[in-house]
């Protein structure tokens, strides 16, 4: 897998559980989970998911979201998890905007 340049979870702030947490879902995603369906796609657990879908597809961006008392939700867009974020201004303090792309999606590029 590519690096992401967004830097490690470390950087951002998370430790080894986090990561811990992340691989268990990339699991989840390659053997399909009670919630999760056949094709690779996981569920969004973002509170307001802003894409068309739940679905997060396979080679998507994707965060682990989580909630003020730091429990794991699950998986979420990173649109969805960023504006969150932003909007309590917690976990993704420091990091730019979520991008607003005019005409059509644009897919991030460097999650891929
Ligand atoms: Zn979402």
């Amino acid at each position: 897998m590519p690096k992401r340049s967004r830097g490690t979870t470390t950087e951002r702030g998370y430790g080894a559980d986090h990561q811990r947490e992340r691989d268990r879902w990339v699991r989840i995603q390659r053997e399909g989970g009670e919630h999760e369906r056949a094709e690779g796609a996981l569920r969004c657990r973002a509170v307001q998911c802003l894409m068309p879908t739940r679905w997060i597809w396979p080679g998507e961006a994707w965060d682990l979201g989580h909630d003020e008392r730091r429990q794991w939700r699950g998986p979420e867009h990173e649109k969805c998890n960023r504006s969150e974020g932003g909007i309590r201004g917690n976990a993704v303090r420091g990091q730019p905007r979520p991008v607003v792309y005019r005409g059509h999606l644009s897919v991030d590029a460097r999650g891929l």
